[in-house]
């Protein structure tokens, strides 16, 4: 794997990669890597011949109260587990390479999108979000970009924004990966005391529970919903959302509507979770 601090390296690199007829797949990154990120990088193969990564902990995302400064930082083993998943290019700029000035221009995704659930709770985060992923597409110019559908807000707007701009590049899910327990994996997870990480599955028991409730003839989902927070704060959490809402638009449903998911957010003690489920 040959591993790029600049834009210039990787970019020369990715030239000579494209001139031998190679298809670039695309797997970024905040680094802390596991098992979910290694099988998105396997997921690469099927979409291209040349695998590039990236691992940048992108502050524009992160307001100021979220965990930028303690987010982990664990370089020598994901370049081990790249190594081992057969990556090609790792781009590991620091931030005066992908910023060496303060970013003015911004890309401010669909309004809706950016402000209901993570958006409402994170204000700025998709924002960020989005203009440090077009900035990487501008540098790595990929055929293809998978990302995973833990995030499943982050998905719906960096495929829309592919496709509202015009941009030439697959947009590629990835299913998310879990514990044997139930719990989405997440570079958050760490944080989990003990006790904490063996409460945090019941996050996902909560949304089967939900969606089988579904499936079995439920159309009140305000109920079903407020029933859920409260088990949550029952049992010490304290939940931000547990929404049902469309997969096509992330909108309320009605009575009517198929293709649903449930997405929520929670905080743990002091580690905030979030998972969701298709119905
Ligand atoms: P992150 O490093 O958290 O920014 O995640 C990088 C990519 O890995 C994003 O596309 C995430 O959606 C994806 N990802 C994170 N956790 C998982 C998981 N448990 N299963 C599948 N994909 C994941």
């Amino acid at each position: 794997m040959q591993t790029h601090s600049t834009v210039a390296s990787l970019r020369a690199a990715l030239d000579a990669e494209r001139k031998a007829g190679k298809r670039i797949a695309f797997v970024p990154t905040m680094g802390n890597l596991h098992e979910g990120h290694i099988t998105l990088m396997r997921g690469a193969f099927q979409h291209g011949e040349c695998i590039v990564s990236s691992i940048f902990v992108n502050r524009l995302q992160f307001g100021p109260k979220d965990d930028f400064d303690r987010y982990p930082r664990t370089f020598e083993a994901d370049c081990a587990r790249l190594v081992d998943a057969g990556v090609h290019h790792l781009f590991a700029p620091d931030e005066n390479e992908l910023y060496p000035t303060p970013q003015k221009y911004i890309v401010e995704p669909d309004p809706f999108l950016q402000s209901t659930l993570e958006g409402e709770f994170r204000p700025g985060h998709f924002h960020g979000v989005a203009t440090v992923v077009l900035k990487l597409f501008n540098i790595v110019q990929p055929h293809a970009a998978l990302f995973g559908k833990k995030d499943y807000q982050q998905f719906m707007v960096l495929s829309n924004m592919v496709r509202e701009l015009n941009l030439r590049i697959d947009v590629v899910p990835g299913e998310t990966v879990r514990a044997t327990d139930g719990l989405a994996l997440s570079s958050r997870n760490g944080y989990l005391s003990e006790k904490e990480r063996a409460e945090a599955p019941h996050l996902y028991r909560l949304l089967v529970a939900m969606r089988d409730k579904i499936l079995a003839g439920a159309r009140d989902y305000e109920d079903l919903q407020a029933e859920a927070m409260a088990e949550l704060v029952s049992r010490g959490w304290a939940p931000q959302y547990i929404a049902v809402r469309r997969r096509s638009d992330l909108k309320s449903p009605t009575a009517h509507d198929s293709g649903l998911v449930i997405l929520a957010a929670a905080f743990l003690g002091t580690t905030r979770l979030i998972d969701n489920l298709e119905v």
